[in-house]
């Protein structure tokens, strides 16, 4: 029997409700539930692949070549399970599969209205591929009391409704905000919150108070007389120190025993939190400390890079040291000596991206990791313009560049025009749509043996995933492997460079796919536990 929990925010937005979910179904997994995690955001894109990461943040890649919201990426790092395209819709997809039905005339003559034809799109949704679950987290984007959530809170309640209390639970993440002036945590935003959602037909069962500071019992009850919920369903949500605290933090405070007394299933026993408790305690204690350099286009913002930051840390975990981030904007490295920015990190990094912009500060920082054999690595974009750096300084070819610019001499790095998914051919030409166009999803990858890409991985085959448009040039693989670059990886039918490295140098690694997609705080991914191995080894040089 499936249970729905559904999870919605109020008051302010950036409360976490992603990583509340997403620990929530860590805390279920720890008792031995099996759970799906599934995010619902009332935003007009189809899906946030076309929107930059300045506004939304990371857009996370799926196995099946989804292109979703970056809490998909807390879900898949505090379960290990991968989420599909059915994990993930917006008012964009939904309204998009509505209107297709109307012209194809599904509807039958009906006026086609937000109740019910809408919030049936949502539910289907909600329950589309599901494999009899124990339970499935729904989080709903936005906060309540937006006009864009509105059919999506509509959908929840009426699912509420056919589900019955026993298999439906309501989750409302909220901030009870400290006034120093008073000196107290103040209840009044989040009695308007729930009052909101009690207006809309939805009573939440837990509260889940976002704050600062400690709350008191008194507050608690408080909180539970206004807001009609039991007090023991007012759960505290403190500030912590790292992420992968929050599943045992929320256990403290009882979240889980309420969610199962609220279904009425066995919660004596102890869930099994030994694997957050070790990685806790490895990053609260390391064992010293690497500085790593990002260079990218969108270092201002936090959540841009979600992904990759969580896959550095991973990699600290793997090796017990902590990573200290340095983002730094790309462009910087294009004015005259602003690569000495880069002295004493041990490691450089250049992510993925896209557009001129920056492209020439990365292949600036590429030359600095090279030759003073600083730990390199290049993904996807950051491994474009590491091919380029070597084709202009190793194979002497000035002109390279690449065709996503603008028309090129030397076009070291161009449109993918064609390449085999499964057993079909994927054609794209300049003129095709952005949306949804790109080499998506997973795809499988040849390493050559004896290289240390081999090595790192332990195996001559992987598979990873993938988001781009353009791809290195296969034609200039051998000019580029005679200049040093090996192309250790390819695609499976030889055509697509997926991994370069460089021979001779500690550890200078370029990847077209993205490995930080994949790597799990209990399951760091090779290529980052390897390269923090090697920031170590450099940080003892320095
Ligand atoms: N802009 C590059 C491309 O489309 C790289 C994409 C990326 O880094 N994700 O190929």
């Amino acid at each position: 029997m499936t249970r729905f929990i559904f999870v919605t925010g109020g008051v302010v937005s950036s409360l976490g409700k992603g990583l509340a979910s997403a620990s929530l179904a860590a805390l279920l997994q720890a008792r031995g539930y099996s759970v799906r995690l599934r995010k619902l955001d009332p935003y007009l894109n189809v899906d946030p692949g076309t929107m930059s990461p300045l506004q939304h943040g990371e857009v996370f890649v799926t196995d099946d070549g989804a292109e979703t919201d970056l809490d998909l990426g807390h879900y898949e790092r505090f379960t290990g399970t991968p989420s599909t395209r059915t994990d993930n819709v917006t008012t964009g997809k939904i309204y998009q599969t509505v209107i297709e039905r109307e012209r194809r005339g599904d509807y039958l003559g009906a006026t086609v209205q937000v109740i019910p034809h809408v919030t049936d799109a949502i539910k289907e949704f909600a329950r589309a591929g599901l494999e009899n679950e124990d339970f499935v987290i729904c989080e709903i984007g936005g906060t309540v009391g937006d006009i864009e959530s509105l059919p999506f809170l509509e959908a929840i309640r009426q699912m509420g409704n056919e589900l019955t209390p026993d298999r439906a639970l309501f989750v409302h993440v909220t901030l009870l905000p400290y006034i120093s002036a008073a000196g107290e945590l103040k209840t009044k935003p989040t009695q308007h919150s729930v009052k909101e959602l009690l207006g809309l037909g939805i009573r939440p069962d837990i509260l889940l108070c976002r704050s600062d500071i400690e709350i008191t019992q008194a507050e608690r009850r408080k909180i539970a007389l206004f807001c009609n919920v039991n007090p023991e369903n007012v759960i505290p949500a403190l500030n912590v120190d790292t992420i992968y605290a929050v599943p045992q933090a929320y256990h403290a405070e009882g979240l889980d025993v309420q969610v199962l007394k609220h279904f009425r299933l066995e919660h004596e026993a102890e869930p099994d939190l030994g694997r957050w408790e070790k990685i806790v305690n490895t990053i609260r204690a390391p064992e010293g400390e690497v500085k790593i350099a990002v260079v990218g286009k969108y270092t201002a913002v936090a959540d841009a890079y979600k992904s990759l930051a969580e896959a550095l840390t991973h990699g600290g975990i793997a090796n017990g040291v902590k990573v200290k981030m340095e983002w730094m904007e790309a462009e910087v490295f294009e004015e005259p000596d602003a690569v000495h920015n880069l002295e004493g990190v041990h490691g450089i990094l250049v992510p993925g991206g896209f557009g001129e912009r920056g492209s020439e500060g990365k292949i600036k920082s590429v030359s600095f990791a090279r030759e003073r054999r600083v730990p390199f690595f290049g993904i996807c974009f950051g491994m474009q313009m590491a091919v380029i750096e070597s084709a202009r300084s190793l194979a002497g070819i000035e002109g390279a560049g690449s065709t996503e610019f603008g028309p090129c001499d030397e076009p070291v790095v161009g449109l993918m025009t064609e390449w085999v998914k499964g057993n079909q051919r994927e054609t794209r030409d300049s003129e095709a749509d952005l949306g949804g166009t790109m080499r998506l999803g997973s795809y499988d990858c040849a390493i050559a043996p004896g290289s240390q890409l081999a090595q790192i991985y332990g195996r001559n085959h992987i598979v990873e995933r993938h988001r781009h448009r353009y791809e290195v040039n296969v034609n200039y693989r051998d000019r580029l492997e005679q200049a040093g670059l090996r192309f250790a990886g390819m695609s499976p039918d030889g055509r697509l460079p997926e991994m370069v490295e460089l021979p001779g140098h500690p550890w200078f690694i370029g990847v077209q796919f993205h490995p930080e997609l994949k790597s799990k705080p209990f399951d760091p991914h090779p290529l980052f536990a390897s390269f923090i191995k090697a920031a170590i080894e450099q940080s003892r040089l320095v």
